[in-house]
């Protein structure tokens, strides 16, 4: 008998038939004789109608513990459901809230981090043969004793976390999609479903805009060892491990290739560069104010440094901002940032000089313009206008000869709007 966690994403209970559908999905689990313990996601597009209802009723986005109480019903009420589709169908089920569940966070409500889980109620319940269903996406602040939310597709940190908890045998990821694919199937119809793909390969595919998992939830399962399985709850197709993988081989090899629309280019131009810590000062102001930088370029001539970095698109504006408050200790010439930009990142083990070459080529030969390009042993990745994005990413997958038919069986997008969450 093993002890299995299963995460179902909105699209995969986004309606009362779907929920059902889950509940036989579990049941068959349950026959089978393992232990489950489900965390669903919000039904639907839950959290992002409850988000525009905030906006209705006030003129700012609204006071963000307050948010956190109203998000955290998203999930109160979806697995609430889950627990009575599985009555039911004569299964006891027992549905807990993420502080009920025993996972507790940091204070920052929107974004808080899991720092413990103390999972002595599941287990509790485990043993009195019931299912279990944790409310995804939150959990609670001891020093404030407040309900937060753990960011934007939370519910796969929540699952990942209590399966490392329970020391469950795998954590299985139930999406609209039936793995991790070589490229996000919406955009590249011939794209393969994966069968296995290394942690480290996960994180840099996750972190750039591959939508299948939350970033923060590889990270926790590459540190706890858990085993992550992507299926779709569609089907009953194989999905994709994502876990340790043998040594890589010796010559370059190109797994996937991920985009992300949601960036923005932002520059920084004529800093004087007699004084070092007037740019280290641009990073700082940014770190200050919570942006994250990617892809950054650092460039001197004549005495000035241009610098040049991809923000989140969301954030241009606190980058901005916050640069402009500090511009007479950085004295830089001008900031300006440019939203119509997206990246393209080729995802693989031991990428050398030679890939890169190629991806350059490929852009050339679009032809598309380069912006920004950073390179490293797992990751090529190219900022272009979003206007060439999608072909961008048509012609990587190309060159770099992933499509199905190869080896491999094509990917299928069987629900959601590939937004991911
Ligand atoms: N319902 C939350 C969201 O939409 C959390 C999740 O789906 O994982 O982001
Ligand atoms: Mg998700």
């Amino acid at each position: 008998m093993a002890l299995v966690v299963q995460k179902y994403g909105g699209s995969s209970i986004g309606s009362p038939e779907r929920i059902r559908r889950v509940a036989e999905r579990v049941v068959a689990t349950r026959a089978a004789g393992h232990d489950v313990v489900v965390v669903a996601s919000a039904m639907g597009d839950t959290t992002d109608e409850l988000l525009d209802m905030a906006n209705r009723v006030s003129r700012g986005p609204g006071p963000a513990r307050e948010l956190d109480m109203l998000l955290t019903s998203g999930e109160r009420i979806s697995n609430a459901l889950l627990a009575i589709a599985l009555t039911d169908l004569g299964h006891p089920a027992c549905s807990l809230s993420g502080p009920q569940a025993g996972v507790f966070t940091t204070p920052e409500h929107g974004h808080a981090r899991i720092v413990d889980v103390l999972p002595t109620r599941v287990r509790q319940e485990l043993d009195r043969g019931q299912v279990v269903l944790v409310a995804g996406f939150q959990g609670l602040c001891k020093d404030t004793d407040d309900v937060t939310t753990l960011g934007r597709g939370g519910s796969d940190t929540t699952a990942v976390a209590l399966a490392g908890a329970l020391h469950a045998d795998v954590c299985e990821i139930y999406t609209d999609v039936d793995g991790v694919c070589t490229a996000d199937p919406r955009v590249v119809p011939t794209a393969r479903l994966l069968d296995r793909v290394s942690y480290a390969q996960m994180l840099e595919l996750a972190a750039h805009g591959a939508k299948v998992l939350m970033p923060r939830s590889v990270e926790y399962a590459r540190r706890q060892d858990v085993t992550i399985h992507v299926r779709s709850s569609f089907t009953d197709r194989p999905g994709t491990l994502v876990t340790t993988q043998e040594p890589e081989m010796e010559k370059p090899a190109v797994t996937a290739i991920a985009h992300d629309r949601s960036v923005a280019l932002v520059s920084v131009t004529g800093v004087p560069d007699e004084d070092p810590a007037r740019s280290a000062r641009v990073f700082r102001v940014l770190a200050d104010a919570g942006v994250e930088v990617d892809m950054p370029v650092h460039k001197s001539s004549r005495g000035r440094v241009d610098l040049s970095f991809a923000v989140a698109r969301g954030a241009a504006s606190t980058a901005v901002g916050a640069l402009h408050a500090a511009a007479e200790e950085i004295g830089f010439a001008a900031v300006t940032s440019d939203h119509h930009v997206g990246t393209v990142s080729v995802v693989g083990a031991g990428l050398c000089a030679d890939v890169t070459a190629t991806v350059c080529e490929t852009f050339a030969a679009l032809p598309a313009r380069i912006r920004l390009l950073t390179t490293s042993e797992l990751r090529i990745s190219v900022l272009c206008g979003e206007g060439e994005l999608d072909r961008a990413v048509r012609a990587l997958h190309e060159v770099f000869e992933l499509s199905a038919g190869r080896v491999g069986e094509v990917a299928t997008v069987y629900a959601g709007t590939g937004r991911g969450w």
